[in-house]
């Protein structure tokens, strides 16, 4: 049984498909997706030994070594061209790491696999990696779980390359349009937290009002754009 957060990027893994979930630990994603039979075959890279035994242990336990393999290896160099992966997964991490793996990992991309990318924090990050890199965000989710809001973003390749705006950036674009209670609740927590470095700073000796309006700016912002 998955959490919310990954049956979600689940869901967006396509039947049949070759799929490398990069930083895979328990390889709980690759694993109920082969139980499923949704996948035809998977790599589980794992760049720390403990998580990669762990990943080891579950697909042994579950019989699943004919579909999944575990590799240790630093992000996508788990990915072998013979390995005709189609699907990328990459989840639970920072989102400057998550572009940081794409960005150090170019050489072993196709530019045809999809990419399943869900960020705990800098979703804005992961949005530009795709916008400069020719994918197109085909589809954006948000939910909460145990107290976090995670958000879950889909990049297909397109040879048409799509021009964000800053505002689809930041909240992302299908995010923006479907303002769902659940983004609000996000940007207004971001907005409370604004609130109290803005007061802090104003409390300061020397307060550096150029700062302090940066942040009210963005505080506004978060105000007309999402609430
Ligand atoms: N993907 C799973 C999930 O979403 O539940 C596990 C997330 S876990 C918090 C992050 C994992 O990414 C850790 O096991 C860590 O070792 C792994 N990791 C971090 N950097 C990595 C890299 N450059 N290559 C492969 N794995 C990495």
């Amino acid at each position: 049984h998955l959490s919310n957060r990954l049956q979600t990027v689940a869901d967006f893994v396509r039947p049949g498909a070759r799929l490398a979930d990069i930083g895979s630990d328990h390889a709980y994603l690759p694993v109920h997706l082969a139980k499923k039979g949704v996948i035809s075959a998977a790599i589980a890279g794992e760049v720390v030994k403990g998580p990669y035994h762990n990943a080891l242990t579950e697909i042994e336990n579950e019989q699943l070594t004919a579909v999944i393999t575990a590799r240790l290896a630093d992000g996508l160099a788990a990915i072998h061209l013979d390995d005709n992966i189609d699907t990328i997964t990459i989840a639970g991490m920072g989102g400057t790491l998550i572009t940081n793996i794409l960005e150090s990992g170019k050489a072993h991309l196709t530019h045809h696999e999809r990419l399943i990318l869900q960020p705990n924090v800098g979703e804005d990050n992961v949005r530009r990696w795709l916008q400069d890199n020719s994918y197109e965000i085909v589809a954006e989710r948000i939910l909460a779980e145990d107290g976090h809001i995670y958000e879950i973003i889909v990049g297909d390749p397109t040879d048409t390359p799509v021009i964000y705006t800053a505002a689809e950036l930041k909240f992302g674009p299908y995010l923006l349009q479907e303002k769902s209670p659940v983004l609000q609740q996000k940007w207004r927590q971001e907005q409370a937290r604004l609130d109290q470095v803005i007061a802090t700073m104003k409390q300061a000796k020397n307060a550096p009002q150029q700062k302090i309006a940066a942040f009210k700016q963005e505080r506004d912002q978060i105000q007309e754009v999402v609430l």
